[in-house]
């Protein structure tokens, strides 16, 4: 890669092309390394654990102190700041009253034998909450120095949750997330716009996920033998153990984070993606030219798909499988290789939903229904659509490690523009969601319905906990989707997909911020975004613009006295024969700025097209013409989807409103509940 750097930045010098393009890097810089034995008890639903963590200090700075996070902790009463902010309650799903997990240290020494137990406390750098026990800091005998690295020993015990919140179990499945003690991410000074060197590890909260440091896991899962195990990373030895258990040891470089799964009745699926197989030259060669990178950085490689399926749900084995396959190339096509060698899609119970639709290295859950099994239900693309998605997690969250607690947007928000790129070329625009029965709807239907003049609450960019009330989601997925669409109408496509290849080029196995994404989009199309990035994600104003009134009527021939005094005789013989007086009045209603289009249509399909630079609260355009005005519209080509409110864009003379897109919003209502149901 080095030779491609130096070719690719000689090309830079050639073509003085604004952006630098930054080869994908192959590896992490290795900052923890985790060792990790468990061994699961269905019968208890608990885990038994040892785990040597090491962790190397990444800055400059002496650091005294680690910072862990135990997560299953926040299921361990309704104390925990989790369970307060959920309110037992979360994507749609009750938590059980006999469901309670948690994780309890039962030693913690340092490789000396120094014993760092008594050295813990609980932290709740949030919100303060003492019940709170899914932060632990533990105070060192003496500072790691800056490069130095220090190695620890822990034994854990745990019982998982019953699955209501991403981790748990339901029956004899297993989804197992979140469940050892894993350190925090220390950000040195400038890292993510910081100040100060110093440890970012958040509370477990209702809307949060994750924020974790690169590194290699080797772990060693140890179950009764009836059971089907899934997990990160490639498996390297089984073994059969004492009383009819099985281990199995994987290993993982290059990743921040471990889960795994077990169920004696998953029906194990499994499919290759072949980098020559699966995409043709040609394929190749368009990607390279969209993303204007050199085909020999286009190049993916193989990855070993495994699906665990519920028996119930067999019949969409296939759609998982090739939804993968597609995920695997088109993001790798987009934003660079998947560089590990497997895969692992996990099916969830029923009853366990809530562990659908997550992801983890290498390693994602789907979410589907029974009732998809068939036609015409198997033309709603949901499996397809929650498949893709947390495939697309790989890169947003996996390889590009963004802070999922202080900016989700940076993950969910990427993640849903990225999905909604790949339905929409996969399925086709309009019936990116689904194709049923005469209903065709596609994935930005779906998304427009999703946003409205009166969500003004939060900001786009804030901490995920500190929403108001049920906004998370769309100020997480939606609109940073709608913004995201917005600005690549404002780019061009070929702009926009090379400001994304190259954001997740350059932070790939780092910590970006929002800052470091507005700066490379800048950076790449050579443009001051200020005016787009500080409003639309730090700002609560929504973009509405309308056309307030059309008026067209006939100019009244001259009359009385003019120019020198005479009297004009009526009809006037040198004037011509219409005339036509038009105003149209253009309005912003929202606070957001957008330059605008604004299309005047005359009578007998005469256009013209203002340009406007839309700063003022409104604008009048008068004309006066042979022809008649019959309508006007602003942004006619609806290249601003972060607009609240479509309905207004359009206006006829003497007409009702009329809809740019006429569709019925009320017929998506059940297509949202369903999505809803099944966890998107
Ligand atoms: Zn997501």
């Amino acid at each position: 890669m080095r030779r491609a750097a130096a070719l690719a930045a000689l090309a830079v010098a050639l073509t003085a092309r604004p952006a630098s393009p930054d080869p994908v890097p192959q590896h992490a810089g290795e900052v923890v390394t985790y060792t990790i034995a468990v061994t699961l008890d269905p019968a208890t639903h608990t885990l038994t654990g040892t785990e040597r963590v090491t962790w190397r200090n990444p800055s400059p700075d002496p650091v005294p102190d680690l910072w862990l996070h135990l997560y299953l902790n926040a299921f361990r009463n309704n104390r925990s700041t989790f369970s307060r902010e959920s309110g037992g309650q979360l994507r749609g799903i009750d938590m059980p009253d006999d469901g309670w997990g948690w994780t309890d240290l039962t030693t913690l020494t340092l490789a000396d034998g120094t014993d760092l137990l008594t050295r813990a406390t609980f932290e709740s750098p949030d919100d303060g909450n003492r019940d709170d026990r899914t932060v632990m800091k533990v105070v060192l005998p003496g500072p790691v120095p800056a490069g130095g690295e220090v190695t620890f020993d822990a034994a854990f015990r745990a019982r998982l949750p019953r699955v209501f919140a991403r981790t748990g179990f339901s029956g004899d499945y297993y989804l197992v997330g979140q469940w050892f003690p894993k350190l925090g991410v220390y950000e040195p000074a400038g890292m993510r716009g910081r100040q100060a060197g110093g440890w970012n590890c958040h509370q477990f909260h209702a809307n949060s996920e994750f924020y974790a440091d690169y590194g290699s896991f080797d772990v060693t899962i140890t179950t009764p033998a009836r059971f089907v195990v899934g997990a990160t990373g490639r498996i390297v030895s089984t073994a059969d153990g004492p009383s009819g258990t099985v281990t199995r040891r994987y290993r993982q470089d290059d990743v921040h984070d471990f889960a795994w799964t077990a169920d004696p009745s998953f029906v194990e699926v499994t499919g290759t993606f072949s980098a020559t197989g699966d995409v043709t030259d040609k394929e190749y060669r368009d990607a390279a030219a969209l993303v204007g990178r050199p085909i020999e950085e286009m190049r993916l490689s193989d990855v070993a798909i495994r699906v665990l399926m519920q028996p119930a749900h067999r019949p969409q084995a296939a759609r998982y499988l090739e939804a993968a396959r597609q995920a695997i190339k088109h993001f790798g096509l987009w934003y660079g290789r998947y560089p590990y060698s497997t895969l692992t899609v996990v099916d969830p119970a029923y009853g366990a939903l809530g562990s659908g639709g997550m992801e983890y290295p290498t390693f994602i859950t789907g979410g589907t229904s029974l009732l998809l099994n068939r036609w015409p239900f198997d033309r709603i693309h949901i499996p397809d659509e929650v498949v893709i998605h947390e495939f697309g997690h790989q890169f947003w969250y996996g390889l590009v490690g963004s802070n999922e607690f202080e900016e989700a947007w940076l993950d969910e928000g990427m993640n849903s523009y990225s999905t909604g790129r790949l339905l929409d070329k996969l399925y086709g625009p309009r019936v990116s969601f689904a194709d049923l029965l005469g209903l065709r709807v596609g994935r930005s239907d779906m998304l427009r319905v999703t946003n409205s003049p009166l969500r003004m609450s939060d900001r786009i960019r804030q901490p995920a906990w500190s929403y108001a009330p049920g906004a998370y989601g769309f100020y997480s997925y939606d609109k940073p989707e709608l913004a995201l669409d917005t600005l690549e109408r404002l780019l061009g496509e070929p702009l926009m997909a090379r400001v994304m290849r190259t954001y997740s080029e350059r932070w790939r196995f780092r910590h970006p911020s929002s800052d470091d994404f507005y700066a490379t989009a800048e950076e790449v199309s050579g443009r001051d975004l200020r005016w787009f990035f500080r409003p639309v994600f730090e700002g609560t104003d929504v973009l509405d613009y309308e056309v307030a009134s059309v008026d067209s009527r006939r100019a009244a021939p001259a009359a009385g006295r003019l120019g020198d005094g005479q009297a004009v005789t009526v009809p006037d013989p040198k004037q011509p024969a219409a005339q036509y007086e038009s105003t149209v009045v253009v309005r912003r209603r929202g606070g957001l700025v957008m330059p605008q289009t604004v299309r005047l249509t005359f009578d007998g399909g005469r256009v013209e097209t203002v340009q406007w630079s839309g700063a003022e609260r409104w604008l009048r355009l008068k004309r006066t013409t042979t022809d008649e005005l019959v309508r006007a519209d602003v942004d006619p080509d609806g290249t601003l989807p972060l607009d609240v409110n479509w309905l207004n864009n359009s206006l006829r003379r003497k007409a009702e409103r009329t809809a740019v897109r006429p569709w019925s919003v009320r017929c998506l209502f059940w297509l949202q509940e369903l999505a809803t149901m099944v966890g998107l």
